[in-house]
């Protein structure tokens, strides 16, 4: 198979135009192209009155051979790669101890199936709920400010993604293809199979929670085991191996692997782990308000007459911007169509986050703004991030009226610096609902200065952004782990050996994607381990 890159068409092109534009790329003729299929469909939008998809296909001629000698010069023109997933192990016929997997996140997920697949029958430990109780207790928080703090928008079966807009892209290198056995699991449990060929594959939230339970079953099928509400509360380490851990109910477990995919809310475990001298430092990470505009606004910024059609979907934005005090502000976790939610885990605190469906069709669209920071500004601890964290939260949930409402500004008062009286045109979406006040007050001042340097400056790349009646809302503080568990390049823990820190927690991913597929590097790691030492 020949694998073609670039091919760009017209938004509107007709079905006859992509077979059409392999022939005359191969200069081949009809008879010789046997079948074709779209590896990936992108889209450039830099000129909106004529966008154009671009595609890459991979196609079977009946001169393949001839054809790679003929273009070998040519990057465009290639061999088509072999991404199919192979196993890296076989569980043995008698396996000595079952590995565990603490985390039942997207990287627990990953690796609960894979090494369930090899045939090692993982025991999965979650603090949470299976994820229909789970949505219940969620939405309860959402409408009733009732919060659950072992089950909500952080833990819970599928882990902080489940309820979210389920982008499934990443930047991560993947030289071994493993995102194309994380789609494909996901399309075999229910996916859109477009998920497989879109440049920015998404799923929505109520479709994440029908497939997170069909992957549950496939790992019990397998021989696995899955225990909700089965929080880890210590771990056992003799001579700096891991041996087992204890569970909330003091239940004890043996196992000399163990993965550790317990995701960036775990600040708890975090501590446990900190105790127990795993080694970890402090990392940088991001803080910020979300942001609100109507969907229109931004499709009209991106795509002008071509708003609305239906291969672009609802428009999405990326942004950057370099601020005067040598901070980066940047645009986070955007979700088209979507909603602003709250997303603690902790009493007596405020933090955003944002989801959608799979149909992205609600009114507003909504971004993290944030503000990236470093140990530097909570230096002297490797849980500082942890303690930086909390306070921003607990000032949120102050100034949101101490009732989980979370404190709001509009966009133009905020730029202004005046407290906000009442809102405009864009309603917000965040449940259970919004205060609004000065923002000013909620981050540190140099985040503050850089904001208000950052939304004039991302005005000029989507117009509109710095609208005045746009919806500030704080905050958010969780877009990535505040600290580090370092591990060596066999994925074990520095100092502990048989413990596999990995996905988000860890500091090892920054999204579904990222952490999905750490989740099958520390199976593949776990596998060859156990079977180095039976
Ligand atoms: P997590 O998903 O956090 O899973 C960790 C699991 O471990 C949790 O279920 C937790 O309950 C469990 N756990 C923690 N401590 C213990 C313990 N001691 N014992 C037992 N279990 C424990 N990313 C994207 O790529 N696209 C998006 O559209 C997107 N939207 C998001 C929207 C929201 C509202 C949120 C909150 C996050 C979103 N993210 C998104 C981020 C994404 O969800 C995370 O990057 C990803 O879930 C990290 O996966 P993980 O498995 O490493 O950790």
């Amino acid at each position: 198979m020949i694998r073609l890159t670039n091919i760009q068409l017209p938004l509107d092109h007709d079905d006859a135009a992509l077979t059409n534009a392999i022939l005359s790329r191969l200069q081949i003729s009809a008879d010789q192209l046997q079948s074709f299929e779209v590896h990936r469909r992108g889209y450039d939008a830099r000129k909106k009155s004529s966008i154009v998809l671009i595609y890459t296909l991979d196609v079977q001629t009946t001169q393949d051979e001839a054809l790679l000698e003929k273009f070998a010069g040519d990057q465009l023109v290639k061999a088509t790669p072999d991404m199919a997933y192979s196993f890296v192990a076989q569980a043995p016929e008698a396996l000595a101890e079952r590995p565990v997997i603490i985390g039942f996140g997207p990287c627990g997920l990953l690796a609960g199936l894979v090494l369930a697949q090899m045939g090692y029958r993982p025991i999965i430990l979650e603090r949470g709920k299976e994820v229909r109780e789970r949505t219940k207790d969620t939405f309860g928080f959402w409408r009733k400010k009732v919060l659950n703090t072992e089950s909500n928008v952080q833990f819970g079966e599928g882990g902080a993604g489940t309820f979210s807009d389920g982008k499934l892209y990443s930047q991560i290198k993947d030289p071994k293809h493993y995102g194309r056995k994380v789609l494909s699991e996901f399309v075999a449990a229910g996916a859109p199979d477009e998920i497989m060929f879109v440049s920015k594959p998404h799923i929505g939230t109520f479709r994440l929670v029908s497939m997170v339970e069909k992957m549950r079953a496939s790992i019990i099928e397998l021989g696995g085991e899955i225990r909700f509400s089965a929080r880890v509360d210590d771990l056992h380490i003799e001579d700096g191996q891991v041996t087992g851990l204890t569970l909330a109910g003091g239940e004890q477990i043996k196992s000399r692997h163990i993965g550790l995919a317990v995701g960036h809310s775990a600040r708890d475990t975090f501590q446990m782990l900190y105790d127990k001298q795993v080694y970890m430092e402090a990392k940088p990470f991001s803080v910020g308000f979300r942001i609100e505009h109507p969907q229109s606004l931004i499709d009209e910024a991106r795509f002008g007459d071509n708003a609305g059609n239906e291969i672009l979907g609802a428009a999405d934005y990326k942004l950057v911007h370099h601020c005067k005090n040598g901070r980066s502000v940047y645009s986070f976790c955007m979700c088209p169509g979507g909603t602003v939610v709250a997303a603690t885990s902790e009493e007596n605190r405020v933090v955003t986050n944002g989801m959608s469906q799979y149909s992205r069709n609600e009114r507003n669209a909504n971004s993290a703004v944030v503000v990236g920071i470093d140990p530097s500004d909570y230096p002297g601890h490797p849980l500082a991030g942890v303690d930086f964290q909390r306070q921003l939260e607990s000032l949120a949930f102050e100034l949101g009226g101490s009732n989980y409402d979370a404190p709001a500004q509009k966009v133009g008062d905020f730029l202004k610096g005046v407290s906000s009286e009442q809102l405009g045109s864009v309603e917000s979406s965040f449940k259970p609902g919004i205060r609004l006040t000065d923002l000013s007050a909620a981050l540190p001042d140099f985040c503050i200065e850089a904001l208000r340097e950052a939304i004039p400056a991302f005005n000029r790349k989507i117009r509109g952004f710095a609208l005045e009646d746009a919806i500030l809302t704080g905050i958010e503080t969780r877009t990535s782990s505040p600290v580090n568990i370092k591990r060596g390049d066999d994925l074990q823990s520095l100092n502990t050996r048989g413990l596999y820190p990995a996905g988000e927690g860890a500091g090892y991913a920054g999204g579904i994607m990222s952490a999905a597929i750490d989740g099958i590097r520390i199976a593949e790691a776990m596998a060859l381990s156990i079977n180095n030492s039976q």
